[in-house]
């Protein structure tokens, strides 16, 4: 007898709802704990998955396999090539070890939640139960209607809503329990399971040497990384963040997404922890960067109720149908441009490069380049989402299509199309001495505060040549009218 925890994005042992609640049923029943994660390729390949991502969660898969050992809690991880076979493994699996009972949290997205379904009935066809629980949000989708019993499509009013529900819900900030120590005997039962050797990454999602070493020193691995980088952020950071979280140059945002995504931290813990920083319960009280923080957590358990309650933006589909008929450019050498950081546009560059190196992008740039794409480049907005979840270690679905959407227009942002980013005002708004587009561009370096935001229209042309930074690939001013022409054209069309 035992019972299983599948592990998907949720590689933590604290304040993890459904392991709490199996490691309860199994100390109560006095059987062994299992923990089990599957390595899925073709699901990796189905969702793009960066390589630096694979690997993080591989690195992690490492930490937690250690942590959950010291509590005699064996972690078996096993690649199955085929995500088909994944339910009929996972039976084999419950089958060997003799579970009845398998808990995991829920992932939304759709083949997920098929395929979380499927699980529950063929479970449930063998006699055993399979429990899978609301965890990554700290409300979960569903819990929030408007007045007229709508679903919220914008993110004020649904971010008043979400406040209002944790106040009159607070157990919703009520961390869950680690799993206790679970005893020798109950180890000696499963002790195979200790020895088994971790799966390698497949091949084509292997990170080069030199790549790994850069990013390992980037993103270690593991819930204590994440604690310790809340802690941190929480004592020194939070305090500022409503001014510098808008200023690429400065690390002044968390850089917590990668243990988001990964489920390394919850998000109950980011809150709770941010709220504890600013003493008072409510939420949207206090210090100021502390609520401005939890509002950004915030946008996070948005875009999961928005793709719970639109699932077709799943499939491609824009969550504004209407916006479904734009005649979208497919032009290869700008797309390379692009992707590769040679627009000629240096915060779209450095960003781009910024990527490249580290495998994360701050916000605000997130921001232009994807509208630059979008709009500038009239680039169907799906190719830069796949871009990006092919290289972001932090890359999620649903704050990746989210932010797209909201940056091409088509998504849940209320503003019409035609609110289009200046590169250039944005570059010298957030970056006014070109701080971060010198520390992407070296080529850049000899730059005045002027020059760096756009050296071939101020007057450096022959310098910025010299050192090998291209010319602009667009002129913003003809780009942001054919953008107009063409959004407004396809809004028309039927
Ligand atoms: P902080 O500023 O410290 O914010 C704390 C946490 O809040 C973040 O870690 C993240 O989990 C959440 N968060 C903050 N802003 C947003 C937001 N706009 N949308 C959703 N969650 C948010 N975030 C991802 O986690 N994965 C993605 O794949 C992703 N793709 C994006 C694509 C585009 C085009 C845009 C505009 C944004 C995207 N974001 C994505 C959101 C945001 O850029 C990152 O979460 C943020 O830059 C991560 O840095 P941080 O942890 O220092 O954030």
């Amino acid at each position: 007898d035992a019972v299983v925890h599948w592990f998907k994005m949720d590689l933590r042992t604290h304040d993890n709802r459904a392991l709490s609640l199996a490691s309860e049923k199994a100390k109560d029943a006095g059987v062994p704990l299992i923990g089990l994660y599957v390595v899925s390729p073709q699901d990796f390949e189905a969702h793009l998955t960066a390589p630096v991502r694979v690997d993080f969660v591989m690195r992690t898969l490492q930490v937690l396999k250690h942590d959950l050992a010291k509590l005699n809690v064996p972690l078996h991880v096993e690649t199955v090539e085929k995500r088909k076979e994944i339910p009929k493994r996972i039976l084999e699996f419950l089958d060997e070890w003799g579970a009845n009972h398998m808990f995991a949290n829920m992932e939304y997205e759709v083949d997920e939640l098929r395929r979380e379904a499927k699980m529950v009935h063929l479970c449930a066809e063998r006699g055993i139960a399979f429990e899978v629980v609301h965890d990554t949000c700290v409300v979960p989708p569903g819990a929030l209607q408007s007045g007229s019993g709508k679903q919220y499509s914008v993110y004020s009013p649904w971010f008043r809503a979400w406040l209002a529900h944790i106040h009159t819900n607070p157990d919703l900030l009520t961390l869950f329990k680690a799993p206790p120590t679970f005893s020798p005997a109950a180890r000696a039962k499963v002790a195979v399971l200790f020895d088994c050797e971790m799966p390698q990454v497949p091949e084509s999602k292997r990170l080069s040497e030199e790549d790994a070493q850069r990013l390992h020193a980037f993103w270690p691995a593991g819930e204590h990384e994440a604690m310790d980088r809340l802690e941190k952020f929480c004592q020194e950071k939070i305090g500022k963040y409503h001014q510098r979280r808008n200023v690429p140059s400065e690390a002044g945002t968390s850089s917590l997404s990668v243990h988001l995504a990964t489920g390394t931290l919850s998000a109950r813990t980011a809150v709770l922890y941010a709220r504890n920083r600013n003493k008072v319960k409510k939420l949207d009280a206090g210090i100021e960067g502390v609520q401005t923080w939890i509002s950004e957590v915030a946008w996070r358990d948005f875009y999961k109720h928005v793709l719970v309650n639109w699932p077709y933006v799943c499939m491609n589909k824009p969550f504004k149908p209407e916006y479904s008929n734009i005649t979208w450019s497919y032009n290869a050498s700008h797309f390379a441009a692009w992707s590769q950081g040679r627009t000629g546009f240096p915060v779209i560059d450095a960003a781009m490069r910024q990527m490249a190196h580290m495998g994360w992008m701050h916000n605000r740039c997130r921001m232009i380049v994807a509208s630059f794409l979008a709009k500038d480049l009239l680039i169907d907005w799906r190719m830069g989402e796949r871009f990006f979840m092919e290289n972001l270690i932090d890359g999620d679905f649903a704050s990746n299509n989210g932010g797209w959407g909201f940056s091409a227009s088509v998504g849940v942002d209320p503003q019409p199309y035609f609110r289009i980013f200046n590169p250039l005002l944005q570059s010298e708004k957030f970056d006014p001495n070109g701080e971060y587009i010198k520390k992407w561009i070296p080529e850049l370096k000899g730059m005045t505060n002027k020059e760096v935001h756009d050296p071939y229209g101020r007057g450096a042309g022959a310098k910025a040549r010299k050192a090998g930074y291209p010319e602009r690939i667009v002129e913003h001013k003809d780009a942001r009218a054919r953008a107009l022409a063409v959004y407004k054209e396809g809004l028309e069309r039927d």
